[in-house]
């Protein structure tokens, strides 16, 4: 996905057994195949887990504090974005949607 609003998020799918993967693997861990393919994971996913960063890494440092959050993807995956909403917006379960990446980050939104 660019900046704007593009095809989703990328993810990578076993040509074996069709598991989703949000991150680049050699080896597919649920089947041991070797191919993946590369895939859009769409772009709505569930919040899995959150936390909220105060203390960020020096190049986040203007957007703190913000929320992270581990996201299983609708399409399948699961990854860790940045979602914008304030900290008591959020929920486990809640469904967001990617909207950009920022320096390799997905943004969400609720
Ligand atoms: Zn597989």
């Amino acid at each position: 996905m660019t900046n704007q609003e593009g095809m989703g998020v990328q993810g990578w799918r076993c040509t074996r057994c069709g598991h989703h993967y949000a991150m680049s693997r050699r080896v597919c861990r649920e089947c041991g195949g070797e191919e993946l393919e590369t895939v859009s994971l769409g772009r709505e996913g569930t919040i899995y887990a959150f936390t909220t960063i105060r203390v960020p890494p020096a190049r986040w440092q203007e957007k703190a504090p913000y929320t992270v959050a581990v996201i299983d993807m609708e399409a399948g995956g699961r990854l860790t974005g940045v979602v914008q909403a304030r900290p008591e917006e959020m929920a486990i379960g809640k469904r967001v949607r990617a909207v950009r990446s920022e320096e390799g980050v997905y943004i969400f939104r609720l």
